[in-house]
């Protein structure tokens, strides 16, 4: 049945063909895609030239202004769709000789000059939300990138290096771009997270020592905020943002 037996995740770009096909499943152009692979869960991710034309009433969308338009569930798949799809992009030509690489066993590549296999990955970053004060004064530690939409502030992240731990990673992040050193590191949960290709690993922790110092080339702005002032936070969407609604909701627990 090719493509009709599971969802479609359609690209064009970086951006998400919405609504997804559910109904018919020809979207009344013909569909001429660059790219096309099914998923390990037996979904299909296409990608598009900028170019192709776009079926009446479909939208092209960056996946963080279809969040608000997509059950969950579909935003999660259509990311890993979106993962798979950069990955592909990015590995036609094997890393050591530049042959051009061949489909191999468990969804990887192979190389068939000299062997060298590479499988689908992503890059592991850690996001860490600081907390210091005691019983109803507690204070979060939140920076603003240049990135963010106005006014808004979050947690901080940074991508591991090779060779460290999650836990060194949470210190360096922390002393290059705060200034300051952080204990009682707790794992709150993970995320994957396609823009590109990454997978959040989300740490509590408490301030230990030093004044915030944000590094001017990463940060406008870090503060301690309040748990009951808080500035505009990131879209619901991110892993930054259930953090820190867990962090007020654990505070009024705690006062009531
Ligand atoms: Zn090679």
């Amino acid at each position: 049945m090719g493509f009709m037996d599971g969802r479609r995740f359609i690209f064009q770009g970086d951006r998400l063909w919405l609504p997804l096909e559910e109904g018919p499943r020809e979207p009344g152009v013909p569909l001429e895609p660059q790219a096309c692979l099914r998923l390990p869960e037996g979904h299909v991710a296409l990608r598009v030239a900028e170019d192709h034309p776009r079926p009446e009433g479909v939208e092209a969308l960056g996946l963080r202004d279809a969040f608000p338009r997509m059950d969950t569930g579909d935003w999660a798949r259509a990311g890993r769709a979106y993962q798979w799809l950069e990955w592909e992009a990015g590995h036609r030509f094997c890393g050591a000789c530049a042959t051009a690489l061949e489909p191999c066993e468990g969804h990887g590549r192979r190389c068939p000059a000299c062997g060298r296999t590479v499988f689908p990955s992503n890059a592991t970053a850690i996001i860490v939300l600081i907390q210091r004060g005691a019983g109803t004064v507690r204070e979060l530690a939140l920076a603003r990138s240049p990135h963010f939409k106005p006014g808004v502030y979050s947690a901080i992240a940074g991508f591991t290096e090779p060779g460290e731990s999650l836990e060194q990673a949470v210190q360096r992040e922390v002393a290059e771009e705060l200034g300051i050193t952080v204990q009682n590191l707790r794992y709150f949960g993970s995320q994957p997270w396609p823009f590109p290709n990454g997978l959040m690993v989300a740490f509590t922790a408490e301030h230990l020592e030093g004044e915030l110092r944000p590094d001017p080339a990463e940060l406008e702005d870090a503060r301690w905020f309040s748990l009951d002032d808080l500035p505009p936070l990131p879209a619901p969407l991110s892993i930054a943002r259930w953090m820190i609604d867990a962090a007020v909701a654990e505070s009024q627990r705690r006062t009531t």
